[in-house]
C-alpha cells in the first residue's frame, strides 16, 4: 500500500484553467472574448486606486490571466507580481508587458503556495473574476488575507448567484448578446454578496464596501454604483 503523504491538491479546476488557457490568444482584443474584461478595467481599476492609492504599493494580482488589471496597476505605479495557474494567459500576460513596457512579475503560483511561501508580503491584493472558477474559493480568499500586510487591502470581484444573475451573467451575457463564450460561468459556482463577505471576515478581513457592477445593454456600457444583483466587487482591510 502506498504510505507516502502526497502533495495537497491544488485548490483548482483543472477544466477552468484550461478553458482560460483556450482563450489565451485573444486575451488583448478589446473586441474579442474578453471585450468585458476590457471595459470594466478603468472602471475597477480608478476605484481600487481611489482606495489604496497604487503608486509605490506592493501588489499581487491573484488570478491575473493575461495581465489586463495588472498591467493597468503598474502603470499607475505600483509594483506587481501576477499569479495565475494557467500557463497560456501568463505566457500572453509576459509578452504583452514586453510589449507595452510595463513591469509586472508573472507566476505561476496558487495562491496558497505564494501565502504560504510570502505572508504579509502585499500592500494589496486584487482577485478578481476568479473565486467563481475555483472549487474552494473561501481557501482562495483565506490566502488572499494571508497575502496582505497588516493595514492592507484586499479586493475581490465575482458575480451573485440568484434568479437575475442566472438571467444576466449567464443567458443574457453568453447566449443573447454574446459578450462572453458559451460555457464560461456556471451558475452554481456564484457567490452571494453575504457568502463572500462571510469568507472574509472568516479570514480576518474587515468588508469595507461592497459594489455593484452592471451592464447597459442599450449604450452598452458597464457602470459601477449600487445595484449588486449580478456582478460586484468587494473591498476589505486587514485589521493592523
Ligand atoms: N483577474 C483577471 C482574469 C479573470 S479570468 C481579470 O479580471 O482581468 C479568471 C482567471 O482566473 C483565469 O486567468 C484563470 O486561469 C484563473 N484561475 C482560475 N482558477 C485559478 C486558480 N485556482 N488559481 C489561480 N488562477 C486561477
Amino acid at each position: 500500500m502506498e504510505t507516502a503523504e502526497r502533495p495537497p491538491l491544488p485548490n483548482a479546476d483543472p477544466a477552468e484553467l484550461q478553458k482560460f488557457g483556450a482563450l489565451a490568444h485573444r486575451w488583448w482584443d478589446p473586441q474579442g472574448d474578453m471585450r468585458p474584461l476590457h471595459e470594466i478595467n478603468p472602471l475597477r481599476l480608478d476605484w481600487i486606486d481611489r482606495l489604496a492609492s497604487l503608486a509605490g504599493q506592493r501588489v499581487v494580482d491573484v488570478g491575473c490571466g493575461g495581465g489586463i488589471l495588472a498591467e493597468a496597476m503598474a502603470q499607475r505605479g505600483a509594483r506587481v507580481t501576477g499569479i495565475d495557474l494557467s500557463t497560456k494567459p501568463l505566457r500572453v500576460a509576459q509578452l504583452h508587458a514586453l510589449e507595452s513596457g510595463a513591469t509586472v512579475d508573472y507566476l505561476e503560483r496558487s495562491a496558497e503556495s505564494l501565502a504560504a511561501e510570502s505572508p504579509a508580503a502585499f500592500d494589496v491584493v486584487t482577485c478578481m473574476e476568479m473565486l467563481e472558477h475555483v472549487p474552494d474559493p473561501s481557501s482562495s480568499v483565506l490566502a488572499c488575507s494571508t497575502l496582505a500586510r497588516p493595514g492592507g487591502w484586499v479586493f475581490f470581484s465575482t458575480i451573485n448567484r440568484n434568479p437575475k444573475s442566472f438571467l444576466f451573467a449567464i443567458v443574457g451575457a453568453e447566449y443573447v448578446l454574446r459578450l462572453l463564450p458559451r460555457g464560461t460561468h456556471e451558475y452554481a459556482k456564484f457567490i452571494r454578496p453575504n457568502e463572500l463577505a462571510a469568507m472574509s471576515r472568516n479570514a480576518g478581513l474587515e468588508v469595507v464596501e461592497i459594489l455593484g457592477l452592471t451592464y447597459n445593454p442599450l449604450t452598452r456600457r458597464f457602470a459601477l454604483g449600487g445595484d449588486t444583483d449580478v456582478n460586484y466587487l468587494v473591498a476589505c482591510r486587514k485589521p493592523q
